[in-house]
């Protein structure tokens, strides 16, 4: 028996408070997305029957038949994965944020394409890693003016997927580098950019302590996919 999803979002919810209280955070202000790339909806049903809010996905084509399935459920989803251009017309009304914005073009395409506002962070490739989607750091003051400017969008922060490394505190530079890069970039543009989407299963509690605001958790809450 796999442990169960609500004993697992038990040990996260303490696993962020303990963090939070390390780095003097008060845990409320750490939102979790529940990632649920490869998840049967039915799982799915069951997180939000324990009260989570917010749903990941990394490929529209997964997600859009999972919406569809579960239905009216009061929750939000937030596209996690790379967007092609060819799958923006049907973000409309499905997804409330997209967390992987990466250029100015897609930017563009998206605002173009939209109708009514979306909640959108600009992804940064921190470690500048080739095999990687995120904007390099050098790019993200204009792919941030691009997206401040666009009427349909509305930026509300960075996100970043850490390298993959043997031990999470490795990579606590690169979650101290994005939190840097979005309080210079929101200076730049005057704007708050209130989130921080930094912090997966391996290395969220040292994302906590870095200032991530929200953490997208895949395989800590419904296990190895
Ligand atoms: C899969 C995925 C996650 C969740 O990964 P886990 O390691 O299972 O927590 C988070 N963010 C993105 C962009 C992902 O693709």
């Amino acid at each position: 028996m796999p442990a169960s999803l609500q004993a697992n979002l038990e040990a996260v919810r303490q696993a962020i408070t303990s963090s939070a209280q390390r780095a003097s955070r008060d845990p409320s202000a750490v939102t979790l997305v529940a990632v649920t790339k490869t998840v049967a909806v039915e799982r799915i049903r069951e997180a939000v029957m324990l009260g989570l809010r917010i749903f990941g996905e990394n490929r529209v084509q997964e997600a859009l038949p999972k919406m569809d399935e579960i239905g009216p459920a009061n929750i939000d989803w937030h596209l996690v994965g790379h967007l092609q251009t060819n799958k923006i017309k049907f973000l409309e009304g499905r997804f409330q944020m997209v967390q992987s914005v990466d250029s100015a073009g897609l930017a563009e395409a998206l605002d173009r394409r939209l109708q009514s506002a979306l909640d959108v962070l600009v992804e940064v490739n921190v470690a500048e890693e080739s095999q990687k989607t995120g904007a390099l750091p050098a790019d993200l003051p204009a792919i941030a003016r691009t997206v401040a400017a666009a009427s349909h969008l509305r930026l509300r922060g960075l996100m970043t997927v850490a390298p993959m490394v043997s031990d999470a505190e490795q990579v606590r530079p690169i979650f101290r580098r994005l939190r840097s890069l979005r309080d210079q970039t929101s200076h730049e543009l005057g704007m708050p950019l209130p989130v921080l989407s930094m912090g997966m299963t391996d290395d969220y509690p040292v994302a906590v302590e870095e200032g991530a605001t929200m953490l997208r958790l895949g395989r800590a809450l419904f296990g190895p996919r």
